[in-house]
């Protein structure tokens, strides 16, 4: 960009609201518009993906702007691709706060879709947290989801929930007879018979981490904890904590390639009980490397038909994020006929990463959250950031 153009334009404009201690663009069109123009881009060749995730005590709302699928030279999920549009620091994540801030940005002027995790994508539907019985966000069935004639949930479809709950009484302990739906949906902007999975993005990297945690906790308590410990550090996976929290995307990847080894371990300790569980790991990898990549392959339908029939015949529950892979997966490529692009074109990963890579930046910042400078310091650090990652 010129330095004409950097030192003119106020990209992070100062704004407080007295409820929500928030700094954020006055709107975000605006900064999608000046990106462009910035990067010389074609509006009709880019996606704009919006991120919001709380990290390092800050809840960030994030914009990237995206070439469309085809062009596999671009590595479009870079953390230098994200600017920070929205920062609150000490706000909890809550379905109220969310509602300032994504209104303060005018999110609804934005043509867009949204990678956030399971927890916050439950909120900007309107949905209570985990635990409740319509926890998916992608349609009104309910666990152990065999019911065949689940249908999509659309923005209509929540908002017409969340108005019977209210009418009702708005009575907590009666919200299973409303979707779950308490709180109204924040994803504004959109026509009411727009499906949930076309705005908001199955998040490839936890519904990666969330399945293969869900099937070796299974493992675990038929061979033991020590053996399935034992084969992490043969394989160089060192877990920090219980399953799950503890891998991350690259140390999954790893165990899931891996898979052949365990069965062999398996074999010669005659625990012939768990060989099913690997095979539905096996298969489950099939599927993350048919469309959880850059690009999506042909067999990726039948990839994930396998899984799941040898999934279900393992006999454990079927968490939300299984059920994703299962039922909305193919629903999502298939509402995208035009693109070939895989999860890992959307993927939230990119947003994750901005929490240590502002951190760096942050460190500047010398003073506390309480002293009078520093909204304006902070604004100043965001402006910086933003600004290095322009023409990234
Ligand atoms: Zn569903």
């Amino acid at each position: 960009m010129s330095m004409k153009l950097q030192k003119n334009y106020n990209f992070f404009r100062k704004c407080y609201s007295k409820e929500v201690p928030f700094f954020h663009v006055i709107d975000v069109s605006d900064s999608v518009l000046f990106l462009m123009e910035v990067g010389a881009l074609d509006p009709y060749q880019q996606q704009v993906k919006i991120g919001i995730d709380d990290g390092q005590e800050k809840l960030k709302i994030c914009l990237s702007i995206i070439p469309l699928p085809g062009d596999s030279k671009n590595i479009v999920n870079s953390v230098k691709r994200v600017f920070i549009v929205g920062i609150a620091a000490g706000v909890p994540e809550k379905n109220e706060n969310l509602r300032k801030m994504l209104g303060l940005i005018k999110i609804q002027d934005v043509d867009c879709v949204v990678t956030v995790d399971i927890k916050l994508a439950l909120m900007l539907v309107g949905k209570q947290s985990a635990g409740c019985t319509y926890i998916c966000i992608y349609c009104n069935g309910k666990a152990p989801y065999d019911d065949h004639d689940q249908e999509s949930n659309t923005l209509g479809f929540l908002v017409e929930n969340n108005r019977k709950y209210v009418t009702a009484g708005s009575i907590l302990k009666d919200s299973r007879d409303f979707q779950n739906v308490v709180d109204q949906p924040l994803l504004t902007g959109h026509a009411p018979d727009v499906k949930i999975i076309q705005i908001i993005i199955p998040p490839e990297l936890h519904l990666m981490l969330g399945v293969v945690s869900k099937i070796m906790k299974a493992l675990e308590d038929l061979v033991g904890k020590q053996f399935i410990l034992d084969f992490l550090q043969e394989i160089g996976v060192t877990p920090n904590k219980k399953w799950g929290s503890a891998l991350n995307g690259n140390q999954t990847r790893r165990l899931l390639n891996q898979v052949g080894k365990l069965k062999l371990g398996l074999q010669d300790r005659g625990v012939y009980s768990g060989m099913p569980f690997l095979e539905t790991l096996q298969r489950f990898n099939k599927v993350v490397q048919s469309c959880f990549g850059q690009e999506r392959e042909d067999g990726f339908k039948e990839s994930i038909e396998k899984f799941s029939e040898s999934y279900r015949c393992l006999g454990i529950s079927i968490t939300p994020k299984v059920h994703i892979v299962m039922d909305h997966l193919v629903e999502f490529f298939e509402l995208r006929p035009e693109s070939t692009a895989g999860l890992g074109y959307y993927s939230e990963q990119a947003f994750e990463a901005i929490h240590y890579d502002f951190l760096k930046f942050e460190e500047h910042c010398s003073v506390s959250k309480d002293h009078k400078d520093y909204r304006m310091k902070m604004m100043a650090i965001v402006q910086q950031y933003n600004s290095l990652h322009m023409g990234c």
